[in-house]
């Protein structure tokens, strides 16, 4: 194979991969399953895999750089993983010349646009592409990584044009903005798959299953103080008790029982008041099996105290909006 003839067969590989993942997150969301990564798609005949059981993965159809770097966390926070505003990739093993880590140095060096895995919860993957390899530290055994706008990867089409991109500053600061975006998002979608799975993917209020019409409810806000997306922060809530949770319509004591507010318990009307919202008051929410992934009494304990003082301020309907 001639240098150029392996280029073109990188980029024309790259190009389909990233057109394969495009399909695939219109159908399943931005987070794919890993049966469905592992199996890939078809590229003249030979199937070509998205991921593989080693963190950097280079399908046997290309001849030289990497398709996708793969991650799994075991926290929340993989403090391992970040710093700043960039992604930190670990080096496979410790030795900087082993054959995967030269094969990521050098997609730096040429600026190959990569697919980046994020295991949110096993084999589930939130996917990122195109993320580039911007920086290399032995030292610390890691590759810093960021991502792209998609509109990259018009340019990777005709690879002149991306040697005029931006200076190299200006697309950092924009990588950066964009990386930390995308680092918002991981912890959310983690908070959610992690919250739904432990719930069953049912309401904890009324076992509805309907994953569209599941959410992830944090106890304590999203940014607030302790608001970290754990599960212990977390109730797995329809869209109604999700709305009726975060308008203290619905309280939940620490002692797992969920409460109506007053007024509405006094309230007459059809049966979506009194089978949604009334005939929920007195009864024990559904908790995850394990035991330590059920909600957190002391940070109950604040948000039922915020409920009741709801309950009480009568000027109150308007004046809160809790964020989740
Ligand atoms: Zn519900």
């Amino acid at each position: 194979m001639t240098p150029n003839h392996s280029k073109d067969l990188d980029r024309r590989v790259r190009l389909a991969a990233f057109q394969w993942l495009t399909e695939q997150v219109s159908i399943y969301g931005d987070v794919l399953p890993r049966t469905i990564l592992s199996k890939g798609f078809i590229f003249q005949d030979q199937r070509v895999p998205l991921v593989a059981p080693l963190g950097i993965f280079k399908p046997r159809i290309l001849p030289e750089y990497p398709l996708s770097i793969t991650t799994t966390t075991s926290g929340p926070y993989d403090d391992s993983f970040e710093r700043g505003d960039l992604l930190l990739y670990r080096y496979r093993g410790t030795d900087p010349y082993h054959r995967d880590n030269v094969a990521l140095r050098n997609a730096m060096l040429h600026k190959i646009p990569l697919i980046y895995l994020h295991g949110v919860i096993p084999g589930k993957y939130l996917v990122e592409w195109p993320v580039f390899v911007i920086g290399d530290d032995p030292e610390n055994l890691t590759f810093t990584v960021a991502v792209d706008e998609h509109k990259t990867i018009d340019s990777y089409i005709e690879p002149k044009d991306v040697m005029q991109d931006d200076s190299d500053s200006i697309s950092d600061i924009r990588r950066m903005y964009i990386t930390s975006s995308v680092k918002q998002r991981l912890h959310q979608r983690g908070f959610r798959e992690r919250v739904l799975r432990a719930y069953r993917e049912q309401c904890s209020f009324c076992r509805l299953k309907h994953l569209e019409l599941l959410d992830a409810a944090h106890i304590i806000p999203d940014g607030g103080k302790d608001g970290d997306p754990v599960v212990t922060n977390g109730v797995a809530l329809c869209k109604l008790h999700h709305a009726a949770f975060d308008k203290f319509m619905i309280g939940i004591r620490p002692d797992y029982v969920i409460e109506v507010r007053r007024d509405i318990l006094k309230e007459k009307d059809g049966p979506m008041l009194v089978h949604g919202l009334q005939n929920m008051h007195s009864h024990r929410m559904i908790l995850p099996k394990n035991k330590r992934a059920w909600p957190d009494p002391a940070l109950l304990e604040r948000r039922y105290a915020r409920f009741r003082n709801a309950g009480i301020d009568s000027n109150f309907s308007h004046s809160f909006s809790a964020q989740s």
